[in-house]
């Protein structure tokens, strides 16, 4: 089934404020994000733009009518989520990578710094399970992986952490999970290149490696040519 997207913000060119793009704000109080509808989310709080919403319940409906079930397990995150998901994991690795700059690259193979997610933007989710594996040959979401490689283009989704090689030579590891809306994300993504530093990302434990291993140069910006 091909079903085009229509974007709209998009074509209007919007400009973010920086505080979005840094995700420093409260989603549930932002008048341009919505809760995603009980079947398609795994919990009541998950929040995305309205436009991203309506292009994954789209994809989502198309997929169910072909037997695939798309769930949401997680949605839009603000900087201080990801702060509470980047400090445990900071105080967990200390004893195993007691150089600062180590254990950040250790927690950036799968975790952005906060300030620093594609989470923030409100056009990302992470879908079914949060293992590779249960998308690959004879994992248990194998026919929804093959079903977005093929389809998720058509309601403008792309996978940004594709694996790691010739086509992607930097950032996070491959995640089969996490999906993008991609008429908000590309623009997202270039404000944020154009406007923010390695400097910016502040206010979080070990932010001071941000700089050293160019965060938004080797993670933001080292996506997928396709989420572009
Ligand atoms: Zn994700």
């Amino acid at each position: 089934m091909r079903t085009e997207y229509t974007p709209s913000v998009a074509d209007t060119g919007h400009w973010f404020p920086l505080d979005e793009l840094l995700g420093k704000f409260e989603p549930e109080h932002h008048p341009e994000f919505v809760r995603l509808p009980a079947p398609y989310a795994v919990r009541a709080d998950l929040y995305l733009r309205r436009e991203a919403c309506e292009a994954f319940i789209r994809m989502a409906q198309a997929a169910q009518e072909e037997g695939i079930t798309l769930k949401v397990l997680s949605a839009t995150r603000s900087f201080t989520h990801q702060k509470g998901i980047w400090e445990r994991k900071w105080k967990e690795r200390a004893r195993a990578y007691p150089d600062t700059v180590r254990r950040a690259q250790s927690i950036l193979e799968y975790s952005a710094m906060p300030g620093a997610s594609r989470h923030h933007w409100g056009t990302d989710v992470d879908l079914n399970s949060l293992k590779n594996e249960d998308f690959e040959v004879g994992g248990s979401h194998e026919r929804v992986y093959v079903w977005l490689r093929q389809n998720a283009y058509c309601f403008g989704f792309c996978q940004p952490y594709t694996p790691l090689g010739a086509d992607r030579s930097k950032g996070y590891r491959e995640e089969k999970w996490h999906w993008s809306y991609l008429p908000l994300a590309a623009l997202m993504l270039r404000q944020y290149a154009d406007q923010i530093t390695d400097s910016a990302l502040t206010g979080f434990a070990g932010a001071k490696t941000a700089a050293t291993l160019k965060v938004v140069q080797n993670y933001v910006v080292a996506v997928d040519v396709e989420c572009r």
